[in-house]
């Protein structure tokens, strides 16, 4: 199959107006893959991939910029300009004094001198030090958010990054930061699917000119039990109707929401088939199935035990 044309969307207050194309792909790491993040980032630009989703957390940046450099040999792509990378600093950088070293750090990683979008990727903060998943409530500190977000802008002007953003905020958090904010968010990366539909947070992302970026849109996360959506016996007979996979319906309906999206997958197929859903379309029928939908949060927090507040009752 060729490689379909992927849509992008402006990210208004990133340097430069970048865009951003509607569809990346997620590196978060799984036990079971047996492809690396390099050979799998490589398949996907050949594929026609142009956005990939990392973060310091996962321990997959190196393995990023390794596949990004081998495509620049290649002639895969002509130059790093043509890609948008995203990479998200982990809770032990959320300090104001560390977030600059801390993209810097994730920069040479990655082998790349800018990126375009670096994310907060959870509203707390624990002592510095080493990533561990889950996180220990006792570890936990104040997260300064006003101060943290300054040295986001700072990493902005200084062009470490086009743009900055925030993920895993609840719309009372988004307000609060853009109560001092001097670049908006660009981005709130959050869970949404069609387990978890988030219309409110979506309005008001809208609202405020901030893109969101749904994670798990197949509802997969770390979780490999019962999927309120990749075993819906009624998404199963509209991707039927459709000559579709339930996986394609999933990510229509987040591109037909105006949404972008960061799915995971490392095997050829699937990836190539992640990209077919932009030349057809959900009907009103579809809709109002779609509608009757258990809702229910799927990532509940990476905090071991869970946080009470951490969606502020959202
Ligand atoms: P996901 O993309 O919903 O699901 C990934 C799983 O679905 C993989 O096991 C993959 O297996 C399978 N899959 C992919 N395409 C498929 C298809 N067409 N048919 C059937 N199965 C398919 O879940 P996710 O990995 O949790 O989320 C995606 C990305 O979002 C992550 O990798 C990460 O980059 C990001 N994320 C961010 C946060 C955050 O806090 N900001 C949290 C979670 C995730 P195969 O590889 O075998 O195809």
């Amino acid at each position: 199959m060729t490689a379909p044309k992927v849509p992008e969307v402006v990210l208004s207050s990133s340097s430069g107006q970048r865009k951003m194309p509607v569809i990346g792909l997620g590196t978060a790491p799984e036990a079971i893959s047996k492809v690396t993040t390099k050979d799998a980032v490589l398949e996907a630009i050949k594929q026609g991939y142009r956005h990939f989703d990392a973060a310091a957390a996962y321990g997959v940046e190196q393995s990023v910029g390794e596949a990004i450099s081998e495509a620049l040999k290649l002639g895969l792509i002509s130059s790093r300009d043509e890609l948008f990378v995203t990479s998200k600093l982990w809770v032990t950088d959320n300090h104001p004094e560390l977030i600059v070293p801390a993209l810097k750090k994730s920069l040479r990683t990655l082998q790349l001198e800018y990126l375009d979008l670096i994310l907060i990727h959870w509203p707390i903060t624990t002592k510095p030090g080493e990533v561990k998943y889950p996180i220990e409530v006792s570890e936990i500190v104040e997260f300064d958010m006003k101060g943290v977000w300054t040295s986001l802008e700072e990493c902005q002007k200084l062009g470490l990054t086009k743009a900055i953003g925030a993920s895993n905020f609840s719309i009372k958090k988004l307000e609060k930061l853009l109560s001092f904010a001097t670049i908006p968010p660009a981005v709130n990366q959050v869970e949404v699917n069609l387990g978890w539909q988030q219309q409110k947070l979506r309005a008001f992302c809208k609202e405020k000119g901030i893109i969101v970026t749904a994670f798990s849109p197949l509802r997969k996360g770390a979780s490999r039990g019962a999927n309120l959506v990749m075993d819906n016996d009624i998404l199963k007979e509209l991707a039927d109707a459709h000559g579709k996979t339930i996986a394609q319906i999933c990510l229509r309906w987040l591109y037909e929401q105006g949404l972008t999206f960061v799915v995971k997958s490392y095997d050829k197929e699937r990836m190539n088939q992640n990209l077919q859903i932009f030349d057809w379309s959900l009907t009103k029928d579809d809709y109002k199935k779609i509608s009757e939908i258990h809702q229910e949060r799927l990532i509940k927090g990476p905090t071991k035990p869970l946080l009470d507040d951490l969606w502020d009752e959202e």
